[in-house]
């Protein structure tokens, strides 16, 4: 059997090369890891469970309009993408104040901000994702200013469209990460949601008590992180039967 030619590998993915041009494997791997890689464990069916809410919100934003790299999920682990030029931003938008904005500003955790806030980050775990001004972002030429506007639309349907989706589960987003990718179609440029979205990459807290349901439970150890992703993955109506923690076998479509 040939063996796939491995493309990238990150700390939670690794994307293979795929069937046809222009198209990748993203592959959602069971690893944990938090403050820059420093805290690492492997959660047993975190993968799987990110696979399938990722696949979940990538369907249906374009089912909404709003483009994304997903093409469709191929197994447990596994999602064919479309090969995009990533930006190298990570582009943060929040609605609550938590993680950095609350440490930097002095605001307190779950404060309701007076407006979604859209903030990007340098793409650089050599220098811990520094958060940077859209000056920076244009002079260094990481996008450009046109670019800039659409990535904050993008931004902000995403935030509506999770945002709404999330409180129909009984859930709050406090904020969330997403990254954005170019597609070239002769003279044009597209860009499109990419990468993941799943409780990795979001504050997700329990609408009623505040609970949270997203990686901080790893990063401040408040319990079984693959017990918090399934709920949120249940809440969703997504992969109702599975039980990962279950000791008898499951068949997954
Ligand atoms: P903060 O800046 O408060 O640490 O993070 C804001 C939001 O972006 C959180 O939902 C967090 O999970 C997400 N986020 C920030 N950086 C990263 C990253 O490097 N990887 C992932 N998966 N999510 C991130």
């Amino acid at each position: 059997m040939a063996r796939r030619k491995k493309i990238y590998e990150g700390k939670a993915k690794t994307l293979f090369e795929g069937p046809e041009p222009g198209t990748l494997v993203q592959y959602f791997k069971d690893d944990a890891t938090a403050f820059n890689a420093v805290k690492h464990e492997i959660i047993d069916g975190k993968g799987v469970i990110n696979n399938r809410i990722s696949e979940y919100f990538m369907v249906g934003l374009g089912q909404i309009g709003i483009p994304t790299h997903f093409i469709k999920r191929l197994n447990m682990r596994e999602q064919l993408i479309k090969a995009v030029e990533i930006v190298p931003l990570e582009i943060i938008v929040r609605n609550f104040a938590a993680g950095t904005l609350s440490k930097r500003l002095n605001i307190k955790e779950g404060t309701a901000l007076p407006r979604p806030i859209v903030e990007f980050s340098l793409k650089d775990d050599t220098l811990g994702d520094p958060l940077v001004p859209e000056e920076y972002i244009i002079a260094f030429n990481w996008a450009s200013q046109q670019d800039l506007d659409d990535i904050v639309a993008l931004a902000l349907r995403v935030n509506d469209f999770i945002s709404g989706v999330m409180y129909g589960a009984g859930i709050k987003v406090i904020d969330f990460k997403i990254e954005v990718g170019r597609i070239f179609d002769n003279d044009f440029q597209r860009l499109v949601v990419a990468d993941e979205i799943s409780p990795d990459s979001c504050r997700l807290w329990d609408l009623d008590t505040g609970r949270k349901l997203d990686k901080d439970v790893f990063r401040e150890n408040l319990g079984n992180l693959r017990d918090a992703y399934t709920e949120v993955a249940d809440r969703l109506g997504i992969m109702p039967k599975l039980s990962v923690g279950s000791t008898k076998p499951t068949l997954v479509k």
